[in-house]
């Protein structure tokens, strides 16, 4: 891989005489693979330069994907200048993190309302496609993405990518979890440990480093990292390469070059083995294979990319927290966030929340703690099998067990509101949506010309769910056919709705791939756990669909077996199925001939 820096600049622009050799553009990145593809990170003033470069071949035919981390303007107000975004023909994706109330093609098009600049983000002449990214692991082209939320008073991803035997992770912006480590007063643990593993054994790290441990103490709960504790992270996690960037608008060229001689003098004298440098625009380094294969993390069955609107209303936070000032501000910021607030004033409400509602986060605070001992952990670590995660208030992040994450006092609204969405969107990662098939207007077409939705229930229909549901001994089964917004059941046996809307259909997943799908147990399946169907009626656990495809080749629909229990699922049930499922599409090819 190769990158290429085109802003290394944090905060603002700072050209001049005096940022000469560091660069004065706000943070871009290029990076391509061997293969050719194309992966430009965060958009600062940079990436009108990287614009221009792009369009001196001529400019036509571009294909790219943008990263962005979080949307501060420093990493996103070069979007307006970058030319080939108003080139017809060109082809770009924007991935960024999804917030709770609006969407990245939202936010990236609030910077270009009319009052700030005179063309908007739908006159752009490129066609454009927002893919909304929580915490994960997806593919682009040959490169193999991997997310991880940081820590800043904005909702922002670090990136991990892996492509041609090689490691680079972007972190940016970043402050450490705890201050003690922040300090170096103490080794790495909890969250700071988790920020290391995400790094660790990369071949480059593109990591914020925007203050010196001098400065650090005054610009506390900014999100930023300092030098020091970049360096030693660097060599913590076992990295090659540390390139330290998001340098202070402040900082000269001379400043930086007295800070990296200054890092330089302590590697040695640690006898530390991490190569270091500052991030000079213009500079590009070829980053080589290190012959290690990509990780595979547990985060691999699902993907990043996931639709978690349908499953947001359900969410709720359980707030402990005994200073009423402080109680006040988190349950504000929990309904900012568009999420039900939970007060709990002892242990006994907690355990009543918890039974009659399961929380997607417990903040509580370290008073609480401290007083009713071990009482209130131990309810919470009992929820979701110890999967619920617990945020402790406290002046400062110690070790604690049964503790997921810190939100230190004091505290401003932005980043308590930060904090939940981060932790509440982990939850809802393990729902996705189905993709929507590319020969969809087609199929919807052939669906509608059967003038089968919405009809009556039919004995032909019926008779093959009931024979399905008790030839393989679940309670129901249904005939579903995937409209435009919806599934629709044609028939169903043992499930009381007609539809359900199509972000939660299982069936549409058995649509959208072309082959049968069988779901041992939803609880379990990263796909659907977070599931409304699942988490609520009719309480799916296991699936199995078969899909129903008409003569002209589009798939309409599924004959699928659903149970509130776990089921395994052999290769002769599933021929089964394949049977029960050609007679239902045999029968919709006969009312085609009906109608015709
Ligand atoms: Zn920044
Ligand atoms: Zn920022």
């Amino acid at each position: 891989m190769q990158v290429r820096f085109w802003g290394t600049r944090g905060s603002i622009p700072k050209p001049g005489p005096t940022t000469i050799h560091y660069g004065g553009n706000t943070l871009c990145h290029e990076l391509r693979t061997a293969r050719g593809t194309l992966v430009i990170i965060d958009c600062g003033t940079g990436l009108h330069g990287l614009g221009l470069k792009l369009l001196s071949g001529g400019g036509h035919g571009l294909a790219g994907h943008i990263l962005i981390s979080h949307t501060h303007w420093d990493h996103i107000q070069g979007i307006p200048f970058f030319a080939p975004f108003f080139v017809p023909g060109n082809k770009w994706n924007f991935y960024g993190p999804k917030g709770l109330n609006q969407s990245l093609r939202e936010t990236l098009a609030g910077q270009m309302q009319h009052t700030y600049f005179p063309i908007t983000t739908d006159e752009f002449g490129a066609s454009i496609r927002y893919h909304d990214l929580v915490e994960g692991t997806f593919e682009i082209d040959d490169i193999k993405v991997t997310t991880q939320y940081l820590n800043h008073p904005a909702l922002t991803l670090g990136y991990r990518l892996e492509a041609d035997g090689a490691t680079v992770v972007y972190c940016c912006d970043h402050e450490p979890f705890s201050r003690d480590v922040a300090e170096g007063h103490r080794e790495f643990f909890g969250l700071d440990q988790h920020h290391a593993d995400f790094i660790q054994g990369a071949d480059l790290l593109i990591h914020d480093a925007q203050y010196t441990a001098a400065e650090y103490p005054s610009k506390i709960g900014w999100g930023h990292s300092s030098t020091e504790f970049v360096v030693k992270l660097a060599q913590h996690a076992d990295v090659k390469h540390v390139v330290l960037t998001h340098h202070d608008p402040l900082r000269t060229d001379g400043a930086l070059d007295g800070i990296v001689e200054e890092v330089r003098d302590g590697l040695k004298a640690n006898h530390w083995t991490v190569l270091v440098s500052a991030a000079a625009e213009g500079a590009m380094i070829e980053v080589k294979s290190s012959g290690i294969l990509p990780s595979r993390s547990s985060r691999d069955e699902f993907r990043a990319t996931a639709s978690i609107k349908p499953a947001l209303s359900h969410r709720s936070v359980l707030i402990k927290v005994a200073d009423v000032k402080v109680a006040t501000a988190i349950g504000e910021a929990v309904r900012a966030e568009g999420l039900r607030a939970n007060f709990c004033s002892s242990v006994e409400t907690a355990r009543m929340v918890i039974a009659q509602d399961t929380p997607s986060l417990a903040i509580i605070d370290h008073a609480v703690a401290d007083d009713d001992g071990k009482a209130i952990l131990d309810v919470l670590q009992a929820v979701k099998g110890g999967e619920l995660p617990v945020v402790m208030v406290a002046t400062r992040v110690q070790e604690k067990e049964g503790v997921t994450d810190w939100l230190t006092t004091p505290f401003t609204d932005s980043y308590a509101r930060t904090k939940i969405r981060a932790w509440v969107l982990r939850e809802t990662c393990r729902f996705i949506r189905a993709p929507i098939p590319e020969n969809e207007p087609a199929r919807l077409t052939s669906l509608r010309a059967l003038n089968i939705l919405d009809t009556e229930p039919e004995e032909r229909f019926d008779r093959i769910t009931r024979v399905a549901a008790a030839l393989f001994n679940v309670p129901m089964a249904t005939i579903t056919l995937l409209d435009e917004n919806r599934q629709w059941f044609k028939s169903c046996q043992g499930t009381a709705g007609r539809e359900d809307p199509r972000d939660a259909s299982f069936c549409a997943h058995v649509v959208y791939n072309r082959e049968p799908m069988v779901v041992v147990d939803a609880l379990s399946d990263e796909r659907f756990a977070d599931n409304p169907l699942v988490l609520g009626g009719p309480r799916i656990r296991f699936y199995a669909g078969y899909p129903v495809t008409l003569d002209d080749g589009n798939c309409i629909g599924t004959l699928c077996l659903l149970d509130t229990r776990p089921h395994t699922f052999e290769e002769s049930d599933l021929r089964q199925l394949r049977d029960l499922a050609l007679i239902v599409t045999e029968q919709f090819q006969a009312l085609k001939v009906e109608q015709a």
